[in-house]
């Protein structure tokens, strides 16, 4: 009778519990199986064939998911056995995991509560290393990216992520998938080579359209380099960047020669010059109203950046060539230096700012993946695999993506 339910309780197909051992000093319990036939069947690890001659046993203990307060360990008798093909070879075992010592939905288990919570919280849940626990979780999300169909790679987005102190990750996406694909240290040209020496080979280049990345030299000499015949697309959200920068600098030099009152009338009013005129609330742009109006300069350098947005409205290169032409025409005689050293970085970036026209690469895209890792990075406390960083990030994308769709 009680083998009868400790068989049932431990449900495995085809084996049986014949002896147990409760240890009360540290609630554990140990279960010895083994194959409930009469005559029993081993399958090849090698080859995955059938044999019936065994030439040795031996004892091997695994962890088991937990019975009520007990922690399960099972010892199971693997049989080494004669195989036709490759001689004396070790049985396969379906409910254990390679040669790890704990059965395959044990890891399941594990690597599930890590889904949802940090590594080192499922450690301790489970009484196990970090390591192990990292180990079991990488190992399930590689088994499930293997599972995945890859898809060539069209749009490929290459961006860097800073955080902490001086730490830097250069991470590569595909924008139509909307994951990222690979990452590695630093923003090198490098880097970047690495990328395209272990993720993107020769044969799969050719499918790369469009490239989206900011302007930085490193990446695009190694982009050049493999991919000479992508369109490269500079990312809207780093040129932005640049304006906004001209439109602080010019704040910052007109703060400095105003006169005590004005600066005073000035001052906590960066935020509002750097945000979009639409995207303001009808009390902030009256306060930003009155601020513009204490000062030509300023109000000449918020107006030319809420302009060249609409650079990118545009799906003629020619018509967005005339509209940037105009744009530097009126910075003449503004006496705005921070946009004059702006406008000259647009001209020489030319080729990747008009690109957009013809490719229009998500931007907004680029930048949810790399909060997405950014949100990863806080809650693990820094990835020093970068492999695992990025099987976590397109699991929990694909995951978002399924709740969604739900
Ligand atoms: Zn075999």
């Amino acid at each position: 009778m009680p083998e009868e339910i400790v068989g049932r309780v431990l449900r495995l197909v085809g084996y049986t519990a014949y002896r147990w051992e409760f240890q009360e000093s540290s609630l554990s319990l140990t279960i010895w199986v083994r194959q409930a036939s009469s005559r029993p069947f081993y399958t090849c690890s090698g080859c995955g064939i059938g044999s019936e001659r065994i030439h040795s046993v031996r004892e091997r203990r695994v962890r088991d998911l937990p019975w009520g307060a007990w922690k399960v360990h099972l010892v199971i008798e693997v049989h080494r056995v004669y195989c036709r093909r490759c001689g004396v070879c070790v049985e396969r075992i379906e409910f254990v995991e390679g040669k790890h010592p704990y059965t395959r939905r044990f890891a399941a288990a594990v690597a599930r509560d890590c889904e949802d919570a940090a590594v080192r919280r499922v450690a301790v849940k489970w009484g196990l290393s970090s390591q192990t626990v990292k180990r079991i979780d990488k190992r399930s999300l590689l088994a499930w990216a293997q599972r995945r169909r890859r898809r060539p790679l069209r749009q490929m987005g290459v961006d860097e992520l800073f955080w902490g102190k001086g730490k830097c990750l250069t991470v590569v996406s595909d924008l139509l998938a909307g994951e990222p694909i690979w990452a590695g240290p630093e923003r090198k040209k490098a880097t970047l080579d690495r990328f395209f020496v272990e993720y993107l080979l020769a044969r799969r280049r050719r499918a790369v359209k469009a490239v989206c990345v900011d302007m930085w030299q490193p990446f695009l000499d190694s982009l050049r380099q493999h991919l000479p015949k992508a369109a490269i697309v500079f990312d809207k959200f780093h040129v932005m960047r640049h304006v906004n920068a001209a439109v602080d600098e010019t704040r910052r030099e007109e703060f400095f020669r105003q006169s005590p009152h004005l600066r005073a009338a000035m001052r906590g009013k960066r935020w509002l010059l750097l945000t979009r005129w639409h995207n303001l609330s009808p009390p902030k742009r009256t306060q930003l109203k009155a601020a513009l109006a204490l000062n030509r300069r300023l109000f000449k350098a918020y107006y030319l950046k809420e302009q060249i947005e609409r650079l990118w409205s545009y799906t003629y290169e020619r018509a967005a060539l005339r509209f940037l032409d105009e744009w530097v025409k009126s910075l003449r005689w503004q006496r705005l230096p921070a946009f004059q050293n702006l406008a000259l970085t647009l001209l020489t970036h030319l080729d990747g700012i008009l690109a957009y026209c013809r490719h229009k690469v998500p931007f907004g895209v680029v930048e949810a993946i790399n909060g997405n890792l950014r949100s990863l990075i806080r809650r693990g406390r820094g990835y020093r695999d970068h492999e695992y960083l990025i099987l976590k990030a397109q699991r929990s994308t694909a995951q978002a993506r399924l709740a969604l769709a739900a």
